[in-house]
């Protein structure tokens, strides 16, 4: 068998959950959208829905997947429904539904819908992606109110520059959302990652943790809560062809990397199609048998190559961590251009492993 695998640490998984609620004192829904984040939603929610106030997933073909495993726990649609006819399916699985465009909420008033939904309904306070206007938002909260079709609803708006530590942004846009909501009385939700372990002074009812589930900092520095982090993923594989080469010699496609002294090179079985960021360079750390090394010219389809050099004992059969426990994700994206989110979801091919320990 090819020996590429990710093994997912789900008590890690349970531990960076617990934080989360620990550190903001709200309720807490765990972010699992795009397969979480390539860990697995299943299996995820799986292992959290005993501790979980609730799952959210970008869409309803995501939060069908959890009902027909049988997660019971709210489901919240992070960009509502694409389409009204969504709404039928919407009531008869009890997802919570986010409204965050005004033709969502005439859909609703238009339909009939069997059950009164929840909708938690998006303000723009700033980041200007999706969201009602502040100046629109009462109103839209009093129509969901009249319409008849509303059990309860919940004010969130969402941070567009939370990760970054020294910005004035996030405060500005807990001002622009508190003071349009001034006098609905419902729960507020604004926290992702980066502001439940960033930002302690933002109001919560409901947070939505989603990366620090999964044990990467979306932070570029070191933070006291981020660093309590536990990662979830270790993308491992083995050394399946050693090389020893004299100075001047290319390795691999391109002869992006040449040799500077005699080497030796080790061929890891992973590449670019197991989601390894075919960005990153020369230099990008790697785990191998316990001891820090690093990547070598450019990265294939199947297959890297990593230096063996200064690593003792190191040859064919050689465990290597690509990230995990020791080389952080966060690491390995930031050397590849990237960010931990990007380089979790496009995991692909290789099997993934779940332990509790
Ligand atoms: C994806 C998402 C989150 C989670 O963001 P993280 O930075 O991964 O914590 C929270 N809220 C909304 C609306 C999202 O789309």
């Amino acid at each position: 068998m090819r020996p590429a695998r990710a093994l997912i640490d789900l008590q890690a998984l349970r531990h960076n959950y617990q934080l989360a609620r620990e550190t903001t004192g709200a309720k807490a829904l765990a972010v699992i959208k795009a397969d979480a984040y390539g860990h697995g939603a299943v299996r995820v929610a799986q292992a959290l829905e005993s501790q979980a106030d609730g799952f959210a997933v970008a869409c309803i073909e995501e939060a069908l997947e959890l009902r027909h495993a049988g997660i019971r726990a709210p489901v919240l649609l992070l960009e509502g429904f694409f389409e009204a006819e969504e709404l039928s399916l919407i009531v008869e699985h009890d997802f919570w539904c986010v409204v965050h465009s005004t033709w969502q909420l005439e859909a609703i008033e238009r339909t009939a819908v069997g059950k009164p939904l929840t909708v938690w309904l998006k303000m723009d306070s700033g980041m200007h992606r999706v969201g009602i206007h502040p100046a629109e938002y009462q109103a839209a909260c009093q129509r969901l109110q009249a319409s008849g079709k509303v059990a309860k609803v919940v004010l969130m708006s969402h941070f567009a520059r939370a990760d970054e530590l020294d910005s004035t942004r996030t405060d500005e846009q807990v001002a622009i959302f508190q003071t349009a909501r001034e006098g609905l009385s419902a729960e507020i939700s604004l926290r992702n990652s980066p502001g439940v372990m960033g930002w302690p002074k933002v109001p919560s009812d409901w947070v939505r943790p989603g990366i620090m589930l999964y044990g990467a900092t979306p932070f570029d520095q070191s933070q006291p809560v981020a660093d309590r982090l536990q990662p979830v993923m270790t993308l491992e594989s083995k050394v399946i062809c050693v090389r020893d080469l004299p100075a001047g010699e290319p390795v691999g496609y391109g002869g992006a990397f040449v040799t500077d002294r005699p080497m030796r090179i080790g061929v890891v079985a992973m590449g670019y199609a197991d989601g390894y960021p075919r960005q990153a360079p020369t230099g990008t750390p790697v785990m191998i048998d316990g001891h820090r090394s690093q990547l070598l010219g450019r990265v294939s389809m199947d297959m890297l190559c990593v230096d063996l050099t200064n690593v003792p004992g190191a040859g064919l059969g050689s465990r290597v961590e690509l990230w995990g426990k020791n080389v952080l994700a966060s690491d390995v994206a930031s050397s590849a251009g990237t960010i931990p989110y990007q380089i979790f979801c496009n995991l692909k091919r290789v099997p993934r492993l779940y332990s509790e320990a």
